[in-house]
């Protein structure tokens, strides 16, 4: 997809700090941390909403959801973590390619403002 900037991050064209890729995923840290660990999972196909995701896509993300608890150890998850999923305008969705943000490394208060 053009002028995306993860599709641009998955292709090697824009650097990234990564911890893990294959095939249907890559996860890298995200460059403003909103906790001592946070990573970006990127499903390498590119959709921006789960309302517009295909069975194929769905798949993926599955085996994405599947794969980040595998890296325990790699994305600091021991004691606990957050996964979260921007969705438009009103979570303040920036990059609009699907992604999961990774949240670790510490206790998380609940502030949704
Ligand atoms: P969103 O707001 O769409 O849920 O999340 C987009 C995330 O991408 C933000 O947390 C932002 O910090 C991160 N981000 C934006 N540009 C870059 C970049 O060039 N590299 C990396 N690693 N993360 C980025
Ligand atoms: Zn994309």
């Amino acid at each position: 997809m053009e002028d995306c900037l993860f599709c641009k991050i998955i292709a090697g064209e824009i650097p990234s700090k990564k911890a893990y890729e294959d095939d249907d995923m890559i996860i890298f840290s995200d460059i403003d941390p909103k906790a001592k660990y946070h990573y970006l999972c990127v499903p390498k196909t590119h959709f921006k909403l789960l309302s517009e995701m295909t069975e194929k896509q769905g798949e993926i993300l599955l085996k994405c959801l599947k794969k980040i608890p595998e890296l325990e150890k790699e994305l600091h998850l021991k004691g606990g973590y957050r996964l979260v999923i921007n969705q438009g305008d009103n979570a303040g969705q920036s990059v609009f390619h699907l992604h999961i943000h990774i949240l670790s490394g510490q206790k998380m208060g609940w502030t949704p403002a």
